[in-house]
């Protein structure tokens, strides 16, 4: 394994990390009952995916 010959800076250290901060989570809304949910899921208040009811609601 490649051993580093120099050690790096602390600012060339933290500008290497400057890219790493966490986003938020991208959010879209349901169609059928417009709440918010992540993309590609069915919706966890109405069981929602597309235009069609997948799981249905108990009681
Ligand atoms: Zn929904």
């Amino acid at each position: 394994m490649a051993v580093p010959r120099n050690r790096h800076s602390n600012a060339r250290k933290n500008s290497k990390r400057s890219h790493h901060a966490k986003k938020p989570a991208h959010v879209s809304t349901c169609d059928n009952c417009s709440n918010v949910r992540l993309p590609h899921t069915i919706c966890p208040s109405c069981g929602a995916y597309g235009d069609r009811i997948v799981l249905a609601k108990k009681d």
